[in-house]
């Protein structure tokens, strides 16, 4: 393994070609074997129907080098569980959960380069995507699909320390539908939310805020994270079809409840951020980004969660536990973690 010249610390959340991908194809009714590509193309045909229906989902987990020299990847079975949800949601083959965390750590392992050193901060994201590739011009599910897994190194997402950011939300547009695909990871939820995306950063804001499309008076999720509140020693975070069930969200709300806090999922009114003593957008990106503050523009208020821009106790506490876990610092009491061998 030849030695690679990369800024690690300065990683950006961006691609980098690595050495390999690994691939699996869908035909005549069955996946085939795990094959190892270093190509960066794919070749499809022009009436796939990823291109022209959406037939197209994702995951998103990372691999760390951790202190210990081992390299760990968090829950990856809960990522393979999520796809094949995303395959029932949108009529795509389910792939295994075996076959899923095979190709995982195959392709972590051919890559492993590319896993950042622990003091870096940095990890290794990898991009698990299937697609519809057969061809069809009328509206039907393809009979031909690809399961591709690409990794590629980035940077710590918190540089100059862990700190709050302001959320901005935005009534004019809704990401998915109360019974539509927001429970599902496709890319379709995504090109429905540049938009609004892109109207909260010109407007200076880290991020969107979607309240729940038909009565617009519950919080749904901010962007592509999930929403956490915590006042009264509860952890409370929405409950709603309309967005993603975030495995970050889902450890968090566990480790909560290991702290001795109160876990609710319910409904959360906008107006009750008022009370909120602390509050996080959470997903694998950042694990926990704090909120400083929500803007709601059309009804002119501002909901000022932390007034210094710094992290609540709270969450710095659920923050330092799960990276711990991630990193092998802390016991795996729940089994969360695959250590590569
Ligand atoms: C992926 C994603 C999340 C975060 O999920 P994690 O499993 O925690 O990374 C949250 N919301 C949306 C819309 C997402 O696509």
């Amino acid at each position: 393994m030849s030695e690679l010249n990369i800024d690690w610390a300065n990683l950006k959340f961006g691609y980098m070609p690595t050495d390999y991908n690994v691939r699996c194809y869908f035909r005549n009714g069955a996946w085939g074997e795990i094959e190892v590509s270093s190509e960066e193309s794919i070749n499809i045909h022009m009436a796939a129907t990823c291109l022209h229906y959406g037939q197209e989902a994702f995951e998103g987990l990372k691999a760390y080098r951790c202190k210990d020299g081992k390299i760990r990847i968090f829950r990856m079975e809960a990522n393979a569980e999520r796809l094949q949800s995303t395959c029932r949601g949108i009529l795509m083959p389910e792939l295994s959960t075996e076959k899923f965390c095979e190709m995982v750590k195959k392709v972590v392992k051919l890559n492993e380069r590319f896993i950042p050193p622990y003091e870096s901060g940095a990890s290794l994201y990898i991009r698990p995507l299937l697609i519809g590739t057969g061809a069809q011009v009328g509206v039907h599910p393809a009979n031909e699909y690809l399961f591709v897994i690409f990794v590629t190194p980035v940077g710590p997402y918190f540089k100059g320390g862990f700190f709050a950011n302001p959320y901005v939300v935005i009534r004019e547009y809704d990401r998915s539908a109360p019974l539509g695909t927001g429970i599902y990871k496709v890319g379709g939820n995504y090109a429905a939310s540049l938009l609004a995306n892109k109207k909260a950063h010109d407007l200076g804001y880290a991020c969107e805020f979607y309240l729940d499309a038909k009565e617009k008076k519950y919080i749904d999720e901010a962007g592509a994270a999930n929403f956490f509140g915590i006042k009264n020693n509860t952890y409370i975070t929405p409950k709603s079809t309309s967005i993603l069930p975030s495995i970050t969200n889902k450890s968090l709300m566990q480790l909560a409840e290991d702290l001795g806090l109160k876990v609710e999922r319910r409904q959360i009114p906008i107006e009750e951020l008022e009370t909120m003593e602390e509050a996080g957008a959470c997903g694998t990106a950042a694990v926990i980004s704090p909120i400083s503050k929500i803007d709601d523009l059309e009804m002119n208020k501002s909901y000022v969660i932390s007034k210094d821009g710094k992290p609540g106790p709270i969450s710095k506490k659920l923050y330092d536990k799960l990276r711990g876990i991630q990193y092998g610092e802390e016991p795996d009491v729940h089994g969360w973690v695959t250590v590569l061998d």
